[in-house]
């Protein structure tokens, strides 16, 4: 022991439990520095709802390892000179850290390494956010999937990492703290105005809130979860994604728990089995981005290239506002803007609307989504917006273009969840939740409604619409 510091550099590991950095880092029996660094540079800046999660989370995070006698120091700027900086000030030997796959992270962290095993720096990085790394899962003839049943074959079928056993009660800390920036400084979250409110209510950000979630999705969720995961008037899936995303919980966990759970419970193992696999659809849209490293900005199927997108500020900013007309599509995206969150089964609706309804680039969307998520994540988005759109990998086809209208009626069969997030709606008979402008007019008198005035008229004719985007796909495939 040399009493030199380990730096263990936080990132997309926010959390105590099974952060196989940590554990080296204790394991070596030197004090442990916990380190955050803000670097906007390294990659895309987060979007508003992401960044209000990241600022609970630090939060959260500080205050648990001032539960085991240490600190979170919390500095900005470029990572390199940062670290650099904190190495010289505290007299640190080592910098351990959870590998992050955005391809600016990854090359920034080849960077970092090479430049502290330069300067003799024990520099070792660890995998705290995937079940299985992309470069070990390859085909038969060595290549990376691009399909997704195969993949998932793959890895179902591999043996998953153990969780790591907990942390001591109490961390080694250094003889003296450095200086720490304050999240005060800071200021991630919003102050004027403060649109956080619906976000503050729906979501508890850092580690004990995503245990409970999932403690809460395995006892109350998880047995109906084959069918109820397509509904989203009720909760039907586990919201664990923000609490993902931020490694406040890792996957190795979440496997875990639910596999220990079907094994000791009758009838659930179906239910874990689909669960599952949606962690397996997480694993796969990372392992595209590792090999295809322009797949947010870039068609996976380059034949989409000459697309004829529409620019149609009008028709954007309906969708963006939640004022199309079209109310499963409004819906979602009012939840979105009031929870930072919005259904999966709605967001491929209301994807499908911006590409194929209005043709307009899944670029666009892609970037709203960013900004406004609390789960934003570059490979879960990209891959997600070019699945709907049709030019990604193992894509929906383009010609499913999903139609709002039926898919409300299914999936949110009673209206409940359009009477949530479009209260002018609410006292619509659930007959015509899904098609106001079909309803006759006393039946519109008596909800209070007045389209075009309390809410709008559908903003394209889907029927129309449909027809214009399948020509549009057409003459692009037959190079007109
Ligand atoms: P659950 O159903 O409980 O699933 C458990 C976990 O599996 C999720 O937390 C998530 O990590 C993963 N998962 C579930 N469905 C998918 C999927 N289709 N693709 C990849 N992983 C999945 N998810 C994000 O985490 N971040 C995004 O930025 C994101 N953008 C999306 C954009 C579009 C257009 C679409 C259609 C989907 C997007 N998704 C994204 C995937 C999915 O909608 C969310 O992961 C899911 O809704 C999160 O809710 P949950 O945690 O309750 O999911």
């Amino acid at each position: 022991m040399t009493d030199a510091p380990v730096i263990v550099w936080f990132r997309q590991d926010l959390r105590l439990a099974d952060n196989p950095a940590l554990v080296a880092a204790i394991a070596t029996g030197e004090p442990v520095l916990p380190v955050y660094i803000l670097a906007y540079q390294d990659g895309r800046v987060p979007g508003g709802a992401s960044r209000w999660w990241l600022d609970r989370s630090l939060a959260t995070l500080d205050i648990a390892l001032q539960e085991h006698g240490a600190r979170l120091i919390l500095r900005t700027g470029d990572a390199a000179d940062t670290l650099a900086a904190v190495l010289r000030e505290t007299g640190a030997g080592a910098v351990f850290w959870n590998r992050c796959y955005e391809p600016a992270a990854i090359a920034r962290d080849k960077r970092i390494k090479a430049m502290l095993q330069a300067a003799g720096i024990d520099a070792q990085s660890f995998n705290a956010a995937l079940l299985h790394e992309p470069w070990t899962v390859k085909t038969q003839q060595g290549q990376p999937y691009k399909v997704f049943t195969p993949f998932w074959r793959a890895i179902r079928a591999l043996p998953k990492g153990a969780v790591l056993p907990s942390i001591p009660k109490s961390l080694p800390s250094p003889a003296a703290w450095p200086g720490s920036e304050t999240l005060a400084d800071w200021a991630l979250k919003p102050a004027k105005p403060d649109w956080t409110r619906g976000l503050r209510d729906a979501w508890q950000p850092g580690e004990c809130g995503a245990k409970e979630r999932l403690n809460a999705f395995i006892d109350d969720t998880l047995a109906d979860y084959r069918t109820g995961r397509d509904r989203p008037d009720f909760v039907g899936t586990s919201r664990l994604s923000p609490h993902l995303h931020f490694g406040e919980i890792g996957p190795r966990q979440i496997w875990h728990a639910i596999t220990t759970h079907a094994a000791a419970s009758d009838g659930t193992d179906s239910a874990a089995e689909s669960f599952l696999r949606e962690l397996g659809w997480r694993e796969f849209t990372h392992h595209l981005l590792y090999h295809w490293p322009d797949l947010p900005d870039v068609n996976w199927k380059r034949s989409f290239d000459g697309f004829p997108w529409r620019d149609d500020a009008m028709g954007l900013a309906a969708w963006q506002r939640g004022l199309t007309g079209y109310p499963i599509v409004d819906a979602g995206m009012r939840e979105l803007w009031q929870i930072g969150w919005m259904h999966n089964r709605v967001r491929m609706i209301a994807a499908s609307f911006l590409i194929k309804d209005l043709l307009i680039d899944w670029r666009i969307g892609e970037k709203w989504f960013w900004d406004t998520l609390v789960d934003a994540d570059l490979a879960q988005n990209a891959a997600s917006w070019q699945w709907v759109a049709g030019s990604g990998a193992d894509a929906a086809p383009f010609f499913r273009v999903f139609n709002p209208v039926l898919q409300g009626q299914k999936f949110d069969p009673d209206g409940t969840y359009v009477r949530r997030f479009v209260p002018e709606l609410a006292k619509l008979p659930t007959e015509h939740i899904h098609a106001p402008w079909e309803a006759p007019a006393p039946v519109l008198d008596r909800a209070g409604i007045a389209l075009g005035a309390t809410y709008p008229k559908p903003i394209v004719d889907h029927k129309r619409a449909r027809e214009r985007a399948l020509a549009a796909y057409q003459a692009l495939s037959s190079g007109d």
